[in-house]
């Protein structure tokens, strides 16, 4: 059910200033997409021709605070077929970034950016270092502190979920 009074008619615009978003509003709901979408095989609420849908009638909320954007798997496989031109798969990263501005991220990928902000890598290297030194391996560098300028730089940090950081 759509409640109109929570759109958002700039929503749209928003997302047309993305790139890829140019030619949202190109849609004209024809399904080649989600027909085209491996992720749509395997679970059909993810359907990109009803996410672009709700841009364009400017379901800011429901749109940013579901898994749609999370669940693409970047494979282009709608985007190479879209007979108006439409950039899905850039838009799906477009919300993924509006998201983020928001404040909103999938928890899946908050720990994913919590572990790589405390290690530099997706996992701690714990004892491996010493089990590499035995096999006269080098060691892996620990060394987070160019992965937090860059998550300084960008603003990404403050995702970071801190009773994680503050735990070192
Ligand atoms: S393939 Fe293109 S025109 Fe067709 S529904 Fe998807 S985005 Fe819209
Ligand atoms: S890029 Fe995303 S939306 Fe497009 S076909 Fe691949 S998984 Fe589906």
């Amino acid at each position: 059910m759509i409640e109109v009074n929570k759109l958002d008619p700039k929503f749209r615009y928003e997302v047309m200033r993305e790139r890829g978003g140019e030619k949202i509003s190109h849609c004209f709901t024809c399904g080649t997409c989600t027909a085209s979408c491996p992720v749509n095989e395997v679970d059909e609420a993810f359907n990109p021709r009803k996410i672009i849908r709700m841009i364009v009638l400017g379901m800011k909320d429901n749109v940013l605070n579901s898994d749609f954007m999370w669940l693409c798997a970047g494979c282009s496989s709608c985007q190479e077929r879209c007979p108006q031109g439409v950039s899905i798969t850039d838009i799906m990263m477009a919300l993924k970034n509006i998201a983020v501005r928001n404040g909103i991220t999938h928890p899946a990928f908050q720990v994913q950016a919590s572990e790589i902000y405390k290690f530099g890598r997706l996992y701690e290297v714990g004892d491996l270092n010493d089990r590499r030194e035995k096999l006269e391996l080098p060691r892996i560098p620990e060394k987070p502190e160019p992965i937090r300028k860059i998550y300084e730089l960008i603003g990404i940090d403050k995702l970071v979920e801190s009773e994680e950081i503050n735990q070192e």
